[in-house]
Parts: C-alpha cells; sequence; structure tokens
C-alpha cells in the first residue's frame, strides 16, 4: 500500500490511488481491514471504451483511454466506481453514473472523443458492392423514396464479420454505414437489407440528442420517420429468422 508524503496531498491521487481506493470499498476489503491489491495503471489506444480491469494473481491491471486517464480527478472516480462496481457484479452509485456521463456528453469531450475516433476507428474494408447486393443501387432507391434528393451521400460499405447482433451502424466519425455481411446472402430478402439501410440513413438525418446526462440516440423524430418505410413488419420479422 502506498503511503502519501508531505508534498503528495491526496488531492492529487494517481489513478493507482483512486483505483486501489475504491477497490477496497467496493469490494469489502476496507472494511474486513484487508490490504488493497497492488494496482497498475495502463494507456491504451481504445476507440469506444473508456476502461477495462483486468484481475490475475493479486494485481489489478486497470487500462484507460487517454482521454480519461487526463479527465478531471471526479471523472476518473466515477469511472473507477462503475468499473469496479462490474467486476463484482454491483450496481455502481447512481450520481457516479450520471458525473460519468455528464463527462463524456460535454461538447469538447464528445468532440475530442470523435477526433480520436476518427483516426483510430475502423478502417473500410469493403467498398458498397457486395457479393449479392451493391449497397450503393439500394440506397439511391431508398434515398429517391423516403429522403432529399440533395442528402449528402455518405459511405457504404459490408463488415468484415458477419455480425448477427450488429446488423448495421451508423459511423458518424467516418460519415459511413456498415451493414454486417451477413446480410449480403441471397437467402436475405432484399426488403431486410433496405431496412437495415434505411434505419442507418435515418441516423444520418436524425443526430444523436445530447441533454446534460443524457443520450438519445433514437429521437422521437427518428421513430417517426422509421415508421414510414412500407414493409416494416415484414422487414423486422425476416430479420429475426437470419
Ligand atoms: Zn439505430
Amino acid at each position: 500500500m502506498q503511503v502519501l508524503t508531505a508534498q503528495q496531498p491526496a488531492a492529487v491521487e494517481t489513478n493507482e490511488q483512486i483505483f486501489a481506493r475504491v477497490y477496497s470499498l467496493v469490494s469489502g476489503n476496507a472494511a474486513r481491514g484487508s490490504d488493497p491489491p497492488k494496482v497498475v495503471c495502463l494507456l491504451k489506444p481504445y476507440v469506444n471504451t473508456m476502461g477495462k480491469l483486468h484481475l490475475a494473481a493479486g494485481t489489478l491491471e486497470v487500462r484507460l483511454h487517454e482521454m480519461i486517464a487526463s479527465a478531471p480527478a471526479t471523472v476518473r472516480e466515477a469511472l473507477a466506481w462503475i468499473l469496479v462496481s462490474k467486476l463484482f457484479r454491483k450496481h455502481a452509485p447512481p450520481h457516479f453514473l450520471l458525473h460519468y456521463r455528464q463527462y463524456m456528453n460535454r461538447k469538447d469531450v464528445r468532440h475530442t472523443h470523435q477526433a480520436v475516433r476518427r483516426v483510430r476507428g475502423r478502417k473500410f474494408v469493403s467498398g458498397p458492392q457486395g457479393g449479392h447486393y451493391d449497397l450503393d443501387a439500394i440506397y439511391l432507391d431508398l434515398q429517391a423514396r423516403y429522403f432529399h434528393p440533395l442528402m449528402p451521400k455518405p459511405l457504404l460499405g459490408w463488415s468484415r464479420r458477419p455480425s448477427r447482433t450488429l446488423l448495421g451502424h451508423f459511423d458518424s466519425a467516418h460519415n459511413a454505414i456498415i451493414l454486417s455481411s451477413i446480410l449480403d446472402r441471397p437467402s436475405v430478402p432484399r426488403l431486410a437489407v433496405e431496412y437495415v439501410l434505411y434505419h442507418e440513413m435515418l441516423h444520418l438525418k436524425h443526430p444523436v440528442e445530447h441533454r446534460g446526462s443524457r443520450r438519445r440516440v433514437h429521437t422521437r423524430d427518428f421513430l417517426a420517420a422509421e415508421k414510414l418505410f412500407l414493409g416494416l413488419k415484414e422487414a423486422k420479422e425476416m430479420l429475426k429468422k437470419l
């Protein structure tokens, strides 16, 4: 356990000290009087993740995104509570969750994160032309039917891995829509592919709303627009059968 000296007041706790203290409190070690584990902090070039914990052989390895490693102490403290609580399958105290979310939702923080993602984020693995479906053609078709003719076209591509859980996503950092390559198959009806692409196109049109600690991805306008898709119910049924 580290001992604070006069030159190192408690107000400037290191990340290691913060995580050791929070670990002791959450684990109940402090109450039992046992020593906290040895804590090692590492910086990781994460894209979306802000931190991960790894506990092995009495050492708690804390892997942090550089953005968080240099955030205000109260934010690092909040993340420590969130990550350590998760490690013990406990709920983090709500005020820490709120504080952390408020910080991550701050405009300057979002912009920094966006810039980091742009550099580090996944690069394109394939263009719009798949083995079976051409996303460019489907995009133009959907744009003509549902969107403004001048809506700027994003990059379109297929994912490297055929994910069943993430069928599509809009990557705002790269202004790109990626569809899971699981959809690029003759057995998948075109309507299902159209619906997934339509949903992601709506993300272009209806940006995420940030208010305080809240982040609304599917806004009221978004959901209303989604209902306009012809064959919505049918398409959703098709996707369930994948
Ligand atoms: Zn969505």
